[in-house]
Parts: C-alpha cells; sequence; structure tokens
C-alpha cells in the first residue's frame, strides 16, 4: 500500500476547528504516514504541532500563502501552499504579518456590512472565536450559523452571504513575490487548487507557465475542489511545465466536511518537494 501523504490541513491557527496537537494526533489516527500542517499566512501552529507529534508520523511545516495576481482588471486572488521555508526569514516574516493585519481590517469591513444591512453579527465575538488565529471567512460563517441565518459553513459561502454580496477583497501578496520569496527562505512553493473554477475565477495556463519559470515548483491536482476534468488538466499542465503533482485534503475540521486523507500525494512528488527545500527546516519526525 502506498503512504498516506497529506499535504494541505488546517489547524486553529487559522480557519481549522482542531488545535495543531489534535490535528497530528487526528492524521496519526487516519493512518497517514505523513502531514503538512499549512495554515493561512501563518507558522504559529509550527511548534505545537511538533510538540504533540505522535510517534510514526513525519510532519511537513508549511502554510498556505494568500496571493494576488494583478495580470487582469480585477486582481485574482489565489493560494499559494509552501514547504519547508525558513519561518524567520524577514521579508516573509513581513508579508504574512501584513496579510493577517488586511484580513483583520477586512473582516471588520465584511462586519460593518452585515451590521449596516440589520445583521446582527459582532466582531469581538468573531474575533474570539478565531481564539487568536488567522482570522478568515470560516469565522465570520460561524457567526453566520450562529444567528441562525445560515445552517451550514457552505451556505455562508453562497452568493448571498460570504460569497458574493457580502465578499470584499483583501490586501494580499504578490504572488511572483510571494514565489521568490518562499524560495529565497529555502522553501517549496506549490499552487493550492488552481483549476477550482467552483470557487470563483480562475487563473489562465499562461500566468502557471510564467510562476513556472519564476520557481513554481508544482500544482495541487488532486483536491476536493476540482472535478475530475481540472484533475486532469492540472495533471497535463504539471507534465508539460516539468512540475510535480500533489494531492491533499485541505481539512479544516468541521469548517468543511472534506476528512484527513481524503485525496493524497504520491511518494515520488513528496520527496521532490523534500529535495527541493534547503534543509533549513527538515520534515520532523515523531
Ligand atoms: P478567506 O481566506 O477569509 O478568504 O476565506 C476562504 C476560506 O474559506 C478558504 O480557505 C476555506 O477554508 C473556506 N471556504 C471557501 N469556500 C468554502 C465553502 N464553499 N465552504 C466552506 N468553506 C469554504
Ligand atoms: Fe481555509
Ligand atoms: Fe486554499
Ligand atoms: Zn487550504
Amino acid at each position: 500500500m502506498l503512504p498516506g501523504i497529506d499535504l494541505h490541513t488546517h489547524s486553529t491557527a487559522s480557519d481549522g476547528t482542531l488545535s495543531p496537537p489534535q490535528l497530528v494526533r487526528a492524521a496519526a489516527e487516519a493512518g497517514l504516514d505523513v502531514v503538512a500542517i499549512t495554515d493561512h499566512d501563518t507558522t504559529a501552529g509550527w511548534e505545537p504541532a511538533l510538540q504533540a507529534l505522535p510517534a510514526g508520523l513525519r510532519l511537513v511545516r508549511g502554510a498556505e500563502l494568500s496571493c494576488r495576481w494583478s495580470g487582469v482588471e480585477p486582481s485574482l486572488p489565489l493560494h499559494l501552499l509552501a514547504y519547508l521555508f525558513d519561518p524567520d526569514a524577514p521579508e516573509l516574516v513581513a508579508e504574512l504579518a501584513r496579510v493577517r493585519a488586511a484580513r483583520l481590517q477586512r473582516g471588520e469591513r465584511i462586519v460593518a456590512r452585515l451590521r449596516a444591512d440589520g445583521i446582527d453579527v459582532s466582531w469581538p465575538e468573531i474575533l474570539a472565536g478565531a481564539g487568536g488565529g488567522t482570522v478568515g471567512r470560516p469565522h465570520i460563517a460561524q457567526a453566520l450559523i450562529r444567528a441562525g441565518l445560515v445552517a451550514t459553513t457552505s451556505e455562508a459561502f453562497g452568493p448571498d452571504w460570504l460569497g458574493e454580496r457580502y465578499r470584499l477583497p483583501k490586501e494580499d501578496i504578490d504572488v511572483f513575490r510571494a514565489v521568490r520569496l518562499v524560495r529565497a527562505a529555502g522553501g517549496v512553493p506549490v499552487f493550492a487548487h488552481p483549476r477550482a473554477t467552483r470557487r470563483g475565477r480562475i487563473v489562465p495556463d499562461e500566468l502557471i507557465a510564467e510562476l513556472a519559470a519564476a520557481g513554481l515548483a508544482g500544482l495541487e491536482a488532486d483536491h476536493e475542489d476540482h472535478s475530475p476534468a481540472e484533475r486532469e488538466h492540472v495533471r497535463g499542465l504539471a507534465a508539460d511545465l516539468g512540475l510535480l503533482v500533489t494531492g491533499s485534503s485541505d481539512f479544516h475540521g468541521t469548517h468543511k466536511t472534506v476528512q484527513l486523507g481524503a485525496f493524497t500525494t504520491d511518494p515520488e512528488a513528496y520527496e521532490r518537494i523534500v529535495a527541493e527545500s534547503s534543509g533549513v527546516v527538515e520534515v520532523a519526525s515523531g
């Protein structure tokens, strides 16, 4: 049997519902051999995950960076997974802090808009719900659920709510700068769910080719937000560009229905990620 390698998961350090120690324990219980912790725009979960790492499980420390491509109008948000990078690299640290601050501002503005429309959600309560982790729309979704306005997180992402009507942009990291900074920090950048049309607009293949030339290492193909045809397209593009291909759950605890290990990465792709990293942060073994 192939080893279970899940390279995209979230904890309470961002918008997941399991704490980092709970996340690594759940990964071991799910039978995974390798798990990556990839919270949005933060490395705050790394240390607590490391401290709690169960025997036999390997931990890849990473993050999912909120990026933006300004090659089209309006500009497009996209997510870049970054693995095994130096968490103290000053420019990257500064960008992550800036994006987290931008997330706070955007969250507060979304809440102000909701309140202006008479919807009773409270920013301090949402902040408390995020528990000090990177704030995201899933935390606002919980407030909409508490207020009885929607039943589920995915309903809260519908067009009447956070998916469109109350969707506001945030100031993300320029994607070329992000790729450069991750590589400069010894890490390995992989484009998360690049073809997920069900999430909204997607970038053209030409941009992915430009990113590959700029240092992008891989593409996430197997992801619940990709249809079978989209997964095949991503695989073909990766083959054309010489990029590695990953598959991951993008687990968020109870904020999403997907389970740990629902999609996995081939050992060859995982080994390539490890080999391409500078070694400043190594895969940890429990
Ligand atoms: P944000 O990072 O604040 O823009 O919010 C995006 C996050 O919301 C993603 O990382 C997912 O965790 C979550 N998300 C996006 N779409 C959905 C959906 N349809 N159902 C549940 N969660 C979603
Ligand atoms: Fe998320
Ligand atoms: Fe994502
Ligand atoms: Zn994610």
